[in-house]
Protein backbone atom coordinates (compact mmCIF):
# COMPACT_ATOMS: atom_id res chain seq x y z
CA UNK A 1 0.00 0.00 0.00
CA UNK A 2 2.87 2.50 -0.87
CA UNK A 3 3.23 4.20 -4.14
CA UNK A 4 4.01 7.29 -5.66
CA UNK A 5 6.73 8.84 -7.75
CA UNK A 6 7.09 12.75 -7.80
CA UNK A 7 4.24 15.07 -7.07
CA UNK A 8 2.06 11.62 -6.00
CA UNK A 9 0.42 10.94 -2.99
CA UNK A 10 1.88 8.44 -0.44
CA UNK A 11 -0.45 6.03 1.56
CA UNK A 12 1.08 3.79 4.10
CA UNK A 13 -1.51 1.75 6.50
CA UNK A 14 -0.06 1.03 9.80
CA UNK A 15 -1.86 -1.40 12.41
CA UNK A 16 -1.54 -0.99 16.10
CA UNK A 17 -1.31 -4.38 17.73
CA UNK A 18 -0.98 -5.22 21.28
CA UNK A 19 -3.07 -6.88 24.36
CA UNK A 20 -6.47 -5.02 25.42
CA UNK A 21 -5.70 -1.81 27.31
CA UNK A 22 -2.06 -0.84 27.11
CA UNK A 23 -3.41 2.16 25.31
CA UNK A 24 -3.56 1.67 21.67
CA UNK A 25 -6.73 3.89 20.87
CA UNK A 26 -5.38 6.61 23.38
CA UNK A 27 -1.57 6.42 21.91
CA UNK A 28 -3.88 6.93 18.19
CA UNK A 29 -6.32 10.18 19.74
CA UNK A 30 -2.91 11.89 21.25
CA UNK A 31 -1.41 11.34 17.72
CA UNK A 32 -4.27 12.73 16.14
CA UNK A 33 -5.05 15.60 18.11
CA UNK A 34 -1.66 16.86 18.37
CA UNK A 35 -1.13 17.10 14.21
CA UNK A 36 -4.06 17.17 12.85
CA UNK A 37 -7.97 17.33 13.14
CA UNK A 38 -9.72 14.15 13.85
CA UNK A 39 -10.50 12.15 11.05
CA UNK A 40 -11.95 8.99 11.99
CA UNK A 41 -13.64 6.01 9.83
CA UNK A 42 -15.77 3.20 11.78
CA UNK A 43 -15.62 -0.14 9.14
CA UNK A 44 -16.93 -3.43 10.72
CA UNK A 45 -14.98 -4.69 13.59
CA UNK A 46 -12.20 -1.88 13.05
CA UNK A 47 -11.49 1.96 12.86
CA UNK A 48 -8.40 4.25 11.17
CA UNK A 49 -7.59 7.59 10.77
CA UNK A 50 -5.47 9.34 8.16
CA UNK A 51 -2.65 11.79 9.17
CA UNK A 52 -0.80 13.46 6.57
CA UNK A 53 3.05 13.83 7.47
CA UNK A 54 6.09 15.76 6.07
CA UNK A 55 8.83 13.09 5.33
CA UNK A 56 11.41 15.01 3.36
CA UNK A 57 9.20 17.70 2.05
CA UNK A 58 7.27 14.88 0.92
CA UNK A 59 3.28 14.15 1.53
CA UNK A 60 2.78 11.06 3.14
CA UNK A 61 -0.44 9.66 4.21
CA UNK A 62 -0.69 7.53 7.32
CA UNK A 63 -3.85 5.25 7.54
CA UNK A 64 -3.39 4.21 11.19
CA UNK A 65 -5.63 1.36 11.87
CA UNK A 66 -6.96 0.74 15.16
CA UNK A 67 -8.54 -2.14 16.81
CA UNK A 68 -12.47 -1.93 18.20
CA UNK A 69 -11.38 -4.32 20.70
CA UNK A 70 -11.38 -7.31 19.21
CA UNK A 71 -8.07 -8.36 20.22
CA UNK A 72 -9.86 -9.09 23.74
CA UNK A 73 -11.21 -12.43 21.95
CA UNK A 74 -8.13 -13.10 19.99
CA UNK A 75 -9.88 -12.54 17.18
CA UNK A 76 -8.31 -9.51 15.14
CA UNK A 77 -8.90 -10.91 11.38
CA UNK A 78 -6.81 -11.21 8.63
CA UNK A 79 -8.57 -8.17 7.00
CA UNK A 80 -6.86 -5.53 9.53
CA UNK A 81 -3.49 -6.30 8.98
CA UNK A 82 -3.76 -6.70 4.92
CA UNK A 83 -1.74 -4.39 3.02
CA UNK A 84 -0.04 -3.22 6.26
CA UNK A 85 3.41 -1.22 5.31
CA UNK A 86 3.78 -0.59 9.25
CA UNK A 87 2.85 -1.76 12.75
CA UNK A 88 3.61 -0.49 16.81
CA UNK A 89 3.47 -3.43 18.81
CA UNK A 90 2.09 -1.80 22.22
CA UNK A 91 2.51 -3.24 26.11
CA UNK A 92 1.50 -1.33 28.69
CA UNK A 93 4.99 -1.06 31.11
CA UNK A 94 2.92 -1.48 34.50
CA UNK A 95 1.43 -4.92 33.12
CA UNK A 96 4.21 -7.53 32.59
CA UNK A 97 1.13 -9.79 30.81
CA UNK A 98 1.17 -7.57 27.86
CA UNK A 99 4.95 -7.65 27.40
CA UNK A 100 4.70 -11.28 27.53
CA UNK A 101 2.21 -10.90 24.85
CA UNK A 102 4.44 -9.27 22.32
CA UNK A 103 5.94 -12.19 20.77
CA UNK A 104 2.44 -13.64 20.24
CA UNK A 105 1.59 -10.27 18.23
CA UNK A 106 4.71 -10.22 16.62
CA UNK A 107 4.03 -13.82 15.33
CA UNK A 108 0.39 -13.02 14.38
CA UNK A 109 2.70 -10.14 12.26
CA UNK A 110 4.45 -12.95 10.66
CA UNK A 111 1.65 -14.55 9.67
CA UNK A 112 -0.56 -11.87 7.91
CA UNK A 113 1.78 -9.35 6.36
CA UNK A 114 5.15 -8.71 4.30
CA UNK A 115 8.47 -9.38 6.24
CA UNK A 116 9.46 -5.81 5.16
CA UNK A 117 6.97 -4.52 7.36
CA UNK A 118 8.34 -1.72 9.59
CA UNK A 119 7.67 -2.58 13.27
CA UNK A 120 8.52 -0.12 16.59
CA UNK A 121 7.68 -1.91 19.77
CA UNK A 122 6.05 0.50 22.11
CA UNK A 123 5.84 0.43 25.85
CA UNK A 124 3.40 2.92 26.69
CA UNK A 125 2.23 4.18 29.79
CA UNK A 126 5.95 5.58 31.08
CA UNK A 127 4.12 7.99 32.93
CA UNK A 128 3.27 5.05 35.97
CA UNK A 129 7.08 5.15 36.69
CA UNK A 130 5.82 3.92 40.62
CA UNK A 131 4.11 0.68 39.04
CA UNK A 132 6.84 0.08 36.46
CA UNK A 133 6.60 -3.76 35.75
CA UNK A 134 8.87 -4.43 33.31
CA UNK A 135 12.30 -2.24 33.32
CA UNK A 136 12.90 0.10 30.16
CA UNK A 137 16.24 -2.63 29.47
CA UNK A 138 13.72 -5.41 28.93
CA UNK A 139 12.23 -3.66 26.35
CA UNK A 140 15.40 -2.72 24.45
CA UNK A 141 16.49 -6.56 24.43
CA UNK A 142 13.34 -7.68 23.22
CA UNK A 143 13.47 -5.22 20.72
CA UNK A 144 17.02 -5.74 19.62
CA UNK A 145 16.54 -9.52 19.74
CA UNK A 146 13.33 -9.14 17.68
CA UNK A 147 15.24 -6.59 14.72
CA UNK A 148 12.47 -3.73 16.12
CA UNK A 149 12.63 0.07 16.82
CA UNK A 150 11.95 0.86 20.39
CA UNK A 151 10.21 3.60 22.33
CA UNK A 152 8.64 4.18 25.66
CA UNK A 153 5.94 6.51 25.01
CA UNK A 154 2.77 8.14 27.63
CA UNK A 155 -0.75 8.92 25.84
CA UNK A 156 -1.22 10.23 28.96
CA UNK A 157 1.60 12.85 28.97
CA UNK A 158 1.68 13.01 25.18
CA UNK A 159 5.46 11.34 25.79
CA UNK A 160 7.21 10.13 22.39
CA UNK A 161 3.87 9.80 21.05
CA UNK A 162 4.50 11.90 18.04
CA UNK A 163 7.93 10.28 17.64
CA UNK A 164 6.97 6.64 17.64
CA UNK A 165 4.58 7.15 14.61
CA UNK A 166 6.83 9.33 12.96
CA UNK A 167 9.76 6.61 13.06
CA UNK A 168 7.71 4.37 11.81
CA UNK A 169 6.17 6.28 8.92
CA UNK A 170 9.96 7.34 8.36
CA UNK A 171 11.40 3.58 7.90
CA UNK A 172 8.02 2.73 5.95
CA UNK A 173 9.53 5.55 3.31
CA UNK A 174 13.27 4.51 3.57
CA UNK A 175 12.18 1.05 2.71
CA UNK A 176 10.46 2.26 -0.28
CA UNK A 177 13.11 4.97 -1.81
P1 LIG B 1 -6.56 -0.12 24.10
O1 LIG B 1 -7.53 -1.15 24.56
O2 LIG B 1 -5.20 -0.71 23.86
O3 LIG B 1 -7.06 0.67 22.92
O4 LIG B 1 -6.34 0.91 25.32
P2 LIG B 1 -7.05 2.31 25.59
O5 LIG B 1 -6.44 3.37 24.72
O6 LIG B 1 -8.51 2.14 25.53
O7 LIG B 1 -6.57 2.60 27.08
C1 LIG B 1 -6.85 1.69 28.13
C2 LIG B 1 -6.75 2.39 29.46
O8 LIG B 1 -5.43 2.82 29.70
C3 LIG B 1 -7.62 3.63 29.56
O9 LIG B 1 -8.14 3.68 30.86
C4 LIG B 1 -6.64 4.76 29.33
O10 LIG B 1 -7.05 5.93 29.99
C5 LIG B 1 -5.37 4.22 29.93
N1 LIG B 1 -4.17 4.75 29.27
C6 LIG B 1 -3.90 4.79 27.96
N2 LIG B 1 -2.69 5.32 27.72
C7 LIG B 1 -2.18 5.66 28.91
C8 LIG B 1 -0.94 6.26 29.35
O11 LIG B 1 -0.05 6.61 28.59
N3 LIG B 1 -0.76 6.41 30.69
C9 LIG B 1 -1.72 6.04 31.61
N4 LIG B 1 -1.44 6.24 32.88
N5 LIG B 1 -2.89 5.49 31.23
C10 LIG B 1 -3.11 5.29 29.92
MG1 LIG C 1 -8.72 0.39 21.77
Amino acid sequence: MAGGQEGEEYLFKIVLIGDSAVGKSNLLWRFARNEFDQNSKATIGVEFQTQVVDIDGKEVKAQIWDTAGQERFRAVTSAYYRGAVGALVVYDISRRTTFDSVKRWLDELTTHCDTTVARMLVGNKCDLENIRDVSVEEGKNLAEEEGLFFMETSALESTNVQTAFEMVIREIFNNIS
